[in-house]
């Protein structure tokens, strides 16, 4: 008989999976020939510019292509990625030290608690959040610490809230804005707070700025590295993959701090080998990108954002409507909660939508549209959604 070969501990206490539910409930709607109306996956429903993909295909040929990259991505890459945040937030930056290219951000959030967090440090994560921040956490042995994020304090962590003696042994915090799941945005004096805990318990800062591109009301998000001291003590980390709707090509980038890029650096030279670099040549373009022409996908989402945001409140829905991000964030209504809620919606109405307790304790009460589907399709959901309310 063959002998059960144990799964590690690590495995064995990951949380248990909040969607799983959810997922079987899809599958069996879909296999009953349910037409699925599917606001539950961040993941852009458009195809990436013709130009990225040309990009692409001019450089797959090279030969100097086929070899390893260098693990800390194409000078060139590094170049366009300083270049870019130079114009878009005045933030300078030396693409020899401050710039490291990723294999999509989830990789580097994954691997950055590998660097620099030890067995019983803490790790301040938000709840409601990318479940990928905690569960880095837990792979390096770390303990997560849940901030909430509530409507109360305006999607941003009560930092006088968080104990001494949790912050003493806090060697790292996440933060992410514009936020998944709630799409709130932070204000330059919340980011200040930060900073200075921070360098008052001498902890690193990780902001997660996959979402600084998806804005919709001219009021362009803020790069973390603008405030003051925050390079000191931070990195910020990039996706190309929802503003350009390339997640999946899997590149993204690290920016700030030399010795946290470096640290975070060290992992990845001895765990993988870095990005195709046809892959960052199309990056490259992607970066390149006339600012003007991403106006378009912004009108796109905004058109959906204000079919679903007008439909639920004509039916007396409570949602929030995000100024960045395409999600909305939307207290189920009375005598549900975050997963009956759902439950409700995929059995009744053939619409899939994130339960916000998946996302962490703090998301209880809360569903999460994602706006991935067009304008008609949305109001299809919403009439849907009006004879079952
Ligand atoms: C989508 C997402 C990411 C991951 O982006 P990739 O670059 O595709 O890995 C990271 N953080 C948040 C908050 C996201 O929603």
């Amino acid at each position: 008989m063959k002998e059960t070969i144990e799964l590690a501990e690590r495995v064995k206490h990951l949380p248990p999976y909040l969607f799983d539910k959810i997922d079987k409930l899809k599958k069996q709607a879909r296999a009953k020939g349910v037409d699925l109306i599917d606001l539950s996956i961040g993941d852009p429903d458009i195809p990436t510019p013709v130009h990225i993909v040309e990009a692409l295909k001019d450089a797959a040929p090279k030969p100097q292509h086929h070899r390893y990259p260098s693990y800390e991505g194409m000078l060139a890459y590094r170049e366009a990625v300083a270049n870019w945040y130079s114009r878009r937030f005045s933030v300078m930056l030396d693409p020899g030290t401050e710039v490291l290219s990723l294999i999509g951000s989830k990789e580097g959030i994954g691997h950055l608690p590998l660097a620099y967090v030890n067995p019983g440090d803490v790790v301040l994560c938000p709840s409601p959040g990318y479940p990928v921040y905690s569960i880095g956490t837990m792979f390096a042995g770390g303990e997560p610490y849940f901030m909430p994020l509530l409507e109360t304090n305006g999607y941003f962590p009560d930092l006088s809230a968080i104990a001494a003696d949790v912050l003493k042994r806090t060697k790292l915090m996440f933060l992410n804005y514009p936020n998944n799941p709630t799409s709130a945005l932070c204000t330059v004096e919340q980011f200040k707070a930060a900073i200075e805990l921070a360098h008052k318990y001498n902890f690193i800062i990780c902001h997660d700025a996959a979402y600084t591109e998806m804005y919709y009301n001219g009021k362009k998000p803020m790069s973390f590295l603008e405030i003051d001291g925050a390079k000191d003590i931070g990195v910020e980390l990039h996706s190309l993959s929802k503003t350009y709707n390339m997640t999946g090509w899997r590149i993204g980038f690290a920016v700030g701090n030399p010795d946290i890029i470096f640290g975070l650096g060290k992992i990845k030279t001895n765990l993988d080998s870095g990005v195709f670099q046809a892959v960052q040549e199309a990056a490259i373009a992607a970066l390149d990108t006339d600012e003007a022409a991403l106006a378009p996908l912004r009108d796109t989402y905004r058109a959906r954002r204000d079919a679903l945001y007008n439909g639920l409140k004509s039916i007396g829905i409570d949602a929030m409507k995000p100024e960045a991000t395409f999600y909305m964030w939307t207290k189920v209504p009375k005598g549900y909660n975050s997963e009956s809620f759902a439950v409700h919606l995929l059995e009744n109405a053939g619409i899939s939508a994130t339960p916000g307790n998946g996302f962490g304790a703090a998301g209880e009460g809360y569903i999460r549209f994602a706006l991935t589907v067009g304008v008609e399709r949305m109001k299809e959901a919403v009439e849907r959604m009006r004879k079952i309310i």
